[in-house]
């Protein structure tokens, strides 16, 4: 299932454009210390698991650099999670949709994916969502945007049945939800 919802195209785009309106205003409002223009600068992405014909949508992760004190700033993203290597939609989908890892899940994962992952890597994933992710400045700011939020269950799974839809376009608005996560005053990945 997962697997042909990362095929699906117009994720990809709609992902793509929306980053696009994000980056966008964010240049508008200038540098996030002084106020001055911002250049671009964007960094460039290797993308992983996802398949080949739509990799142009994530070669480049929007940012800029202020044009007076030099300054980064990269806006939140619905593409890029962190610093990890694997686009946002891979995490939390793996999160979300896949129990515990084992070898049999991991080779399962490469074989949908296309994507290598250590158990450890993927244990660390859970740990973060369970853990870490409960105390961020963004969870405790957004987790009112839900009328339960202690009833969610399991996170991100629980993200992704709160949001109404089919599951592409739950995943959209789980990865626009998230995305204040990745840039900005409240990153914390
Ligand atoms: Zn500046």
């Amino acid at each position: 299932m997962s697997h042909k919802l990362l095929s699906n195209a117009s994720l990809h785009e709609a992902l793509f454009v929306l980053d696009g309106v994000s980056a966008h205003s964010c240049r508008q409002s200038g540098c996030w210390h002084c106020g001055a223009r911002l250049h671009v600068s964007n960094y460039v992405r290797k993308p992983r698991g996802v398949p080949e014909p739509f990799q142009s949508f994530y070669e480049k992760r929007f940012s800029f650099t202020c044009a007076q004190c030099r300054c980064r700033c990269t806006p939140p993203s619905v593409r890029f999670f962190g610093q990890l290597r694997f686009v946002a939609g891979i995490p939390v989908l793996i999160a979300a949709l896949m129990r515990g890892p084992s070898d049999r899940r991991c080779r399962q994962l490469e074989r949908c994916f296309g994507v290598r992952l250590s158990a450890s890597t993927w244990q660390r994933w859970r740990r973060w969502w369970r853990q870490q992710f409960l105390f961020t400045p963004f969870w405790l700011q957004s987790r009112g945007h839900f009328a339960q939020p202690e009833q969610l269950g399991c996170l991100p799974a629980g993200l992704l049945r709160a949001f109404p839809g089919r599951l592409v376009e739950r995943l959209w608005q789980v990865l626009h939800f998230l995305s204040p996560l990745t840039g900005g005053a409240l990153r914390a990945v």
